[in-house]
């Protein structure tokens, strides 16, 4: 049985709090690895020695820090293979999906290379007579990152990239359901020239999670994840007055208009909708067709392409669309709620609930659901079903439809699918959500646009990555300068205007 570590100080260290969590394949079920769970002693510790080796990381030129980051991605595309691999074996998703996950983190990488003209400061000359008046932007210090289980590759690099680049010391708590690739990540990092301390990867749960909220060190939290985790973690860094930022669940509206390519919008409503086994925030959960012949053709087309999916391990090839769930209970979860759909009165198309895959019967596997007629007060709608389910609301109108998302407490990413630009305009101008996509079912923004979500999806200001995650990491600084020194003019003893 492998023992996972803690990364502290450039290195890998065992931990010490003699708590320990299983890490499973979920393919097999079986538990595969152990992960320590820090204590409290163990991350302060962390963040102390992170806060000793930060400023001269902080002070070194941006340049020298970026080349870092180039060395990086260098050695990221060097090792994607490995990685991925390592990824999927915790995880469960495809291999091609994992190197996405990957990928997607790597660009963000890419982006933060950008550093020495991110963070340029403003500058007026003569700003009044004699006077310059110019802004730098700062790094905060030992800043942390809490992240998720469904992209242990995307999302710590979403927050570490942007974190290291403006001169932080970062400490990140990953998922203890996936905890490999993140430690990988601290390797590479190590090996690209990253000074020992800048990175510190704590492994653990709640109590990792509290400590590094309560740490006065702390100078800002970046969270992914639940919407009850990130409301709590909002709050608690808050009122220890952080800078807090949380990114928590989605419910992702599909509105499918009458004049749409129906097979168009029934192949991006599938990969939608199943891929990673629907455990992705953009997943698209809901399909909202307007108008019941809307909804039958639609119907029509997906349940032939929902019953050719093909599930299965990641050691089964790429032609497999997807893999198990994460664990266990996430599986009893999603088989409960789909249950609780047929009770209360969804008409269940496709049922993958006797789904059994041979040789894998311990494996956390779901067969693909395809519910049509559910309605919004059902709990398969109102929850976050983070599974291979599509629910279908069918709508009267186009102006039911949008309101039907616009009424749903999550605002993470949305789409319509439509031949009709002006339908299209007045949809992405007026929908309450984040991220729309214009025929394009899951509008992940790319690594130079920024990531988040409204409503209970997004907690705190600014998104993630692109020019907005420069701006979270780092404070702004403003000087007002007159050379030589007031003194030759005499004293000043009003409140200057600057004319
Ligand atoms: P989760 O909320 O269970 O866990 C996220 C992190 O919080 C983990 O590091 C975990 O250890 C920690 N945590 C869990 N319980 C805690 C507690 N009681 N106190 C303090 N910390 C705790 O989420 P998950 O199951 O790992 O990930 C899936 C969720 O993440 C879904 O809801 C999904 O929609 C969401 N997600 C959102 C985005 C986004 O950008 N909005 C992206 C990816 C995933």
């Amino acid at each position: 049985m492998q023992e996972l570590s803690h990364w502290i100080d450039g290195d890998h260290v065992k931990g010490g709090s003699g708590r320990m969590a299983d890490v499973f394949n979920p393919a097999t079920g079986e538990v595969q690895a152990r992960v320590p769970l820090a204590s409290k002693d163990e991350v302060d510790a962390a963040i102390a020695r992170a806060a000793e080796a930060q400023p001269k990381w902080g002070a070194t030129n941006p340049q020298r820090r970026a080349r870092v980051l180039m060395e990086f991605v260098r050695l990221l595309n060097r090792d994607m293979d490995k990685l991925a691999e390592a990824l999927s074996r915790e995880h469960g998703k495809t291999f091609p999906d994992a190197k996405g996950d990957v990928q997607r983190g790597l660009e963000v990488i890419e982006f933060c290379i950008g550093a020495p003209h991110l963070l340029k400061g403003d500058f007026s000359d003569s700003a009044g007579p004699g006077i310059d008046m110019y802004s730098m932007r700062q790094p905060l210090g030992v800043v942390a990152g809490i992240t998720p289980f469904n992209f242990p590759a995307m999302i710590p690099m979403w927050k570490m990239g942007p974190a290291l680049a403006c001169g932080n010391a970062f400490i990140l708590k990953p998922s203890e359901r996936d905890p490999s690739v993140p430690l990988m990540l601290a390797e590479l990092l190590k090996e690209a020239g990253l000074p020992d301390g800048i990175l510190q990867v704590v492994n653990g749960d709640k109590e990792a999670v509290d400590a590094i909220l309560d740490n006065e060190t702390i100078q800002a939290v970046g969270f992914v994840g639940s919407t009850p985790i990130a409301q709590y973690i909002y709050a608690r860094g808050c009122a220890n007055g952080k800078r807090v930022q949380c990114f928590g669940g989605a419910k992702n509206h599909m509105i499918v208009m009458p004049d749409a390519d129906m097979d168009q919008a029934a192949d991006a409503l599938v990969g939608a909708g199943y891929g990673a086994a629907g455990e992705r925030c953009m997943a698209i959960s809901v399909a909202v067709p307007v108008g019941d012949k809307t909804a039958d053709a639609l119907i029509e087309k997906l349940v032939p392409r929902i019953e050719k999916l093909k599930v299965g391990p990641y050691t089964a090839g790429d032609d497999v669309d997807y893999g198990p769930l994460v664990t266990a209970q996430a599986k009893k979860r999603v088989l409960g709620l789909v249950n609780s759909g047929v009770e209360q009165g969804a008409e269940l198309v496709v049922d993958g609930r006797d789904f059994k895959l041979q040789g894998y019967e311990n494996g956390f596997f779901v067969g693909p659901h395809l519910f049509d007629r559910v309605t919004t007060d059902m709990d398969i709608y109102t929850q976050e079903i983070f599974g291979p389910v599509l629910s279908t609301v069918r709508a009267g109108s186009y102006e039911e439809a949008l309101k039907t998302a616009m009424d749903n407490e999550y605002g993470n990413g949305t789409a319509i699918f439509t031949r009709d630009g002006d339908t299209a305009r007045d949809f992405a101008s007026r929908i309450n959500i984040g991220m729309v996509g214009v025929n394009v079912p899951i509008p992940v923004p790319l690594a130079y646009h920024t990531f988040g979500g409204w409503k209970k999806s997004g907690f705190g200001d600014l998104n993630q990555h692109g020019p907005d995650s420069f701006k979270f990491y780092t404070r702004t600084k403003t000087v007002t300068a007159r050379w030589p020194s007031g003194l030759k003019e005499g004293g000043e003893f009003h409140f200057k205007q600057m004319d």
